[in-house]
């Protein structure tokens, strides 16, 4: 079995685009920096890294004979924002529990950025007070349920697509993505940085690149703010997908690093480090990263860089894996 033998729905423009941060390199004075743009990779809804891994679940849902992809997560969940647009974009329908995940008091939180996206796009979205978590919860068996209650077929998808079978495919092929990228502009990216909290993103990485000639460092930035958690998810992901895409051998404990110390207390407040990213990142390079995870993983990137765990000699490519809509709940942040 291999990556080639499971379905794919094509989601996307092609490979998402790669190019340097020069300015931001300078600055910190340290390894060479790079940015692939999971952010502009789909026509859909300003895409992100869900839909990349939707692009393997669409098709299973498909043949299951489901007519609404039922998926969860917080109310500025940039996932189910992605589910909408590509039910949309498949003539299903969507059911989305949105869960009072980050206690955040922007006035119009549940109204504007990912959950306006959402309705626009005529998902059936349901507000749930409920605290943060990426396990199976009850409002999300309710709503499967009442989907099966109307006479309608669900398709399931968890929080963020991670904890699902296919879940690591879509940045397994990522990292085949970026290997012909690399031909291309003759360069090698020995360490990747990366955002992680549900963790299939970072897994399906791991498990791509293990499958490659030349070692590199995948870094998982934590921003879920549950490191342990985080971890195991990340490494379940990461072994079954390997196995799955037929890598040929288990994985070891040294290909799967999970950092903390930019999270914060809690999954989806941004902090001064946060803060000082998103600023750093717009007014250097105007890209914009946003304040739950992208922002949370520059900041990480910005310390490894700058203090030199990252080697001057290093070329380093930051993936960049969408959120910019959230920014719109979090009018308060910038002074
Ligand atoms: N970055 C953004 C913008 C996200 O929406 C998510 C989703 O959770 C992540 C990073 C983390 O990716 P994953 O949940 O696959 O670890």
């Amino acid at each position: 079995m291999s990556l080639d033998d499971f379905d794919r729905y094509p989601l996307l423009f092609g490979p998402s685009p790669v190019h340097p941060l020069g300015r931001l390199s300078d600055h910190l004075g340290g390894a060479r920096i790079w940015a692939k743009r999971e952010d502009c990779n789909s026509p859909l809804a300003h895409g992100g890294n869900k839909t990349r891994k939707l692009e393997y679940l669409l098709p299973d849902a498909l043949a299951s004979g489901a007519d609404t992809l039922v998926s969860i997560g917080g109310v500025q969940s940039n996932h189910t924002r992605q589910v909408a647009a590509v039910a949309a974009r498949a003539g299903l329908r969507a059911v989305l529990v949105q869960e009072s995940w980050v206690d955040w008091p922007d006035p119009v939180n549940d109204k504007v950025g990912n959950i306006q996206l959402s309705r626009i796009m005529g998902a059936d979205v349901r507000l749930v007070r409920a605290d943060f978590g990426i396990g199976f919860k009850d409002s999300w068996q309710q709503a499967l349920d009442d989907v099966r209650a109307a006479g309608g077929t669900p398709y399931a998808i968890p929080a963020g697509a991670s904890d699902h079978p296919l879940g690591g495919l879509g940045f397994a092929r990522w990292a085949e993505e970026v290997r012909v990228q690399e031909e291309e502009l003759g360069v090698f990216f020995d360490t990747i940085v990366v955002c992680s909290v549900t963790g299939s993103t970072q897994a399906g990485m791991i498990a791509g690149f293990a499958g490659q000639d030349r070692p590199r460092r995948v870094l998982g930035i934590d921003a879920s703010a549950r490191l342990a958690a985080t971890r195991a998810q990340v490494e379940k992901i990461a072994r079954d997908t390997a196995r799955r895409v037929g890598l040929g051998r288990e994985l070891r404990d040294d290909e799967i690093t999970v950092l903390d110390g930019w999270a914060g207390e809690r999954y989806g407040i941004p902090v001064r480090s946060t803060l000082d990213a998103i600023l750093l990142a717009g007014r250097l390079e105007g890209m914009i990263v946003d304040p739950v995870y992208e922002g949370k993983s520059m900041a990480g990137l910005i310390d490894l860089v700058g203090g030199g765990d990252i080697p001057k000699d290093s070329e380093v490519l930051y993936v960049h894996l969408g959120g910019q809509p959230a920014l719109n709940a979090y009018s308060g942040i910038v002074p």
